[in-house]
């Protein structure tokens, strides 16, 4: 017997459509008037409309032309060979950008939190224990991430801006005795760099994988995934790389793979499942590619041009200038009497730098005029720093001292005319 909510729908469709309308032809059903009762939508029927605005915010960044093209080139099919030495590219573009000689270095289909749940959903069984550091939103969504997914979840805990030492973060490691550690390297929503010297190996003398993100400062500061011990380390495409969202680089350590491939149970996701996509990627040494998923085949074309300029820079001049042009701004904001919101210059992450409220501002207000009169985005807080900072991302292609002077401009402008108290 078919539910009556099934029953009532029925009814009202076969209420909408002109049966007497349909006759049955040799070849199947022919309709004498259209049987769409659905118009198409009027804004279907305009062209798209797409303002200019420059993304000064912490993410997407705008993306420069030679990227565009590359993403505009006409499409081949996901599994065509020329596709694979695309990948092959970009595998061998991240293991640069990310400093890493690991075979399992891949870029997933979707944007920084595809990344995210893959390395958890792939690393962690239900019932295992995963320690998370949380000093902002990232650290937030992992602790929940794994939750969902059946872990232990334990966590360390600072305020937006604080930072964990290494003898805290060995003290939770010898209590909890986590497979997972989780730390972000660069807080966009605190605008904080997390110091990564010594992590990799504290997590590796207890016996613990260290999971790193970099989605917000990846080709901004500098991150030495073999060097620093770090087991998996994920990114996204649309800060420093430049590229548009939807693509992240991923990679995982020969210790990663061992826990990985060698569990009891299946990843709770298909999609995610590395031992489908380490095939699709060609990582897993067999002969013959399966069909697993249709990748983003633009997507990936932007990701390998957006690798290959950072390859042209060369990593360590694009961190110095990130770095430059971050001092600079900071000097700007300074001037304007404004307080950064990372005290410790070597603590502030120098792609989204944050700036303490001002007193006597509607932060909304600020934000709000600075789009209307500059066409610039700057940002809020996100999660727990809502409400505490304005932020201001110059990444890759919109990092220098024209859009630097641009933002601070802007911002001083904003500063006079949305003044609401003398506080
Ligand atoms: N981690 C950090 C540090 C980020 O800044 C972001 C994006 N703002 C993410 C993860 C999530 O990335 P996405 O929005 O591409 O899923």
């Amino acid at each position: 017997m078919m539910p009556r909510s099934v029953l009532s729908r029925c009814a009202r469709l076969t209420q909408q459509v002109p049966l007497e309308s349909v006759r049955s032809t040799k070849h199947g059903v022919h309709r004498g008037m259209s049987s769409v009762t659905i118009p198409p939508p009027a804004c279907m029927l305009r062209p798209l409309e797409v303002p200019f605005r420059y993304l000064f915010g912490p993410g997407p960044s705008n993306v420069p032309p030679r990227i565009l093209a590359a993403g505009g080139r006409p499409i081949i099919g996901h599994m065509h060979s020329e596709m694979f030495g695309i990948m092959n590219d970009i595998k061998k573009g991240i293991q640069y950008a990310f400093q890493t000689s690991n075979n399992m270095t891949l870029a997933m289909s979707g944007s920084g939190h595809t990344a995210m749940e893959c390395a958890v959903f792939n690393i962690v069984e239900p019932g295992e224990s995963v320690l998370v550091a949380i000093n902002g939103i990232w650290g937030e969504r992992v602790a929940e991430i794994a939750e969902r997914m059946g872990a232990k979840v334990h966590t360390l805990f600072k305020t937006p801006g604080g930072h964990f030492t290494n003898a805290e973060i060995e003290q939770a490691l010898a209590k909890h005795k986590p497979v997972l550690f989780f730390l972000t390297h660069g807080e966009s929503s605190a605008g904080l760099v997390h110091p990564m010297d010594g992590v990799g190996d504290i997590c590796h003398k207890y016996n613990c994988l260290l999971l790193v993100d970099s989605v917000a400062s990846l080709g901004a500061a500098p991150l030495l995934m073999d060097q620093q011990n770090i087991d998996i380390l994920y990114t996204g495409s649309q800060k420093a790389l430049n590229a548009p969202p939807g693509t992240a680089p991923v990679s995982f350590s020969e210790r990663a793979c061992h826990k990985m491939f060698n569990r009891k149970t299946k990843p709770v996701s298909y999609l995610l499942d590395m031992t489908h996509l380490s095939n699709y990627w060609g990582n897993d040494g067999k002969p013959e590619r399966i069909y697993h998923h249709t990748g983003p085949v633009s997507g990936f074309f932007a990701l390998r041009e957006s690798l290959a300029i950072l390859a042209e820079m060369g990593l360590e001049n694009s961190w110095s200038h990130h770095t430059e042009i971050a001092e600079y701004l900071w000097k700007g904001l300074e001037d304007l009497g404004l307080k950064l919101f990372i005290k410790d210059k070597d603590l502030r992450l120098p792609s989204v730098t944050t700036i303490a409220i001002p007193e006597g501002y509607d932060w909304k207000e600020l934000l709000a005029y600075i789009m209307k009169h500059h066409r610039i985005e700057f940002t809020g807080g996100l999660g727990p720093s809502v409400g505490m900072v304005l932020r201001i991302g110059l990444m890759g292609y919109n990092c220098n001292k024209a859009n630097a002077a641009m933002a601070l401009a802007a911002l001083e402008d904003a500063l006079k005319q949305c003044r609401k108290s003398k506080a």
